[in-house]
């Protein structure tokens, strides 16, 4: 697949800005707790299926001193709806439990801590920064990945590969492009069906090929 040139990694970037200089995550949360624990458990879920989990969650467990001391089966039972809920649930506690340990029941704000706890990874936590600091830090998901791809940002295989493609690339303005890219792949450049022609902005830029493009 043909790779995007400077010039157009230069014009794409500019048009991402532009459009998606507010953009946030579509992640219900009011706080750096609430934002941890709805971006763990959209893992694999989407954000529409954790927007309606989590004001139960968050009425239950205010905070993770409740939610450290919590009982694992009432945990799964609340966020049964989710994929993989009962790992989700165990390190949603584990979570909890070494916040409130070693980060004085506050958040650590900081990929790296951020990493230390239980079911965040590196996405997880540089999506969390991203959302709530505006960190220039990229986070892969599935949408930006495709629209990487889609884009001939990025050649890679995985995730993380991408990642460090992408950063390379853009450098600065990461928070944007990351929550523009989400954007743009949940809505225009889907998996399916795309909307290539009433909504892209960026076709002359698409390295895809006509097959690539749902029926
Ligand atoms: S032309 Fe279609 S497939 Fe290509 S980037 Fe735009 S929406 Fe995505």
């Amino acid at each position: 697949m043909k790779k995007a040139t400077k010039k157009e990694i230069a014009i794409i970037k500019e048009r991402f800005v532009e459009r998606y200089d507010d953009a946030v995550t579509e992640l219900t949360y009011t706080n750096a707790y609430e934002l941890v624990v709805a971006v763990a458990l959209s893992a694999q879920c989407t954000d529409k299926r954790v927007n309606i989990i989590t004001p139960k969650l968050f009425e239950q467990y205010p905070s993770v001193v409740e939610l450290a001391t919590a009982d694992l089966d009432d945990v799964k039972k609340i966020i049964n709806s989710c994929t993989f809920f009962n790992n989700k649930a165990k390190n949603l506690l584990k979570m909890s439990q070494r916040v409130v340990e070693f980060y004085d029941s506050e958040i650590p704000l900081d990929s790296k801590e951020l990493q230390t706890l239980a079911g965040v990874g590196q996405k997880t936590a540089n999506v969390v920064m991203i959302e709530y600091t505006g960190a220039n830090l990229m986070a892969v998901d599935t949408h930006v990945f495709r629209v990487a791809h889609r884009l001939g940002l990025s050649d890679d295989a995985s995730a993380l590969e991408t990642e460090k493609t992408l950063v390379k690339k853009f450098k600065t303005n990461l928070h944007q492009l990351h929550q523009g890219m989400v954007l743009f792949g949940r809505y225009v450049c889907k998996a399916k069906n795309p909307l290539c022609d009433q909504e892209c902005f960026l076709q002359e830029f698409c390295k895809t090929t006509k097959s690539f493009k749902a029926k």
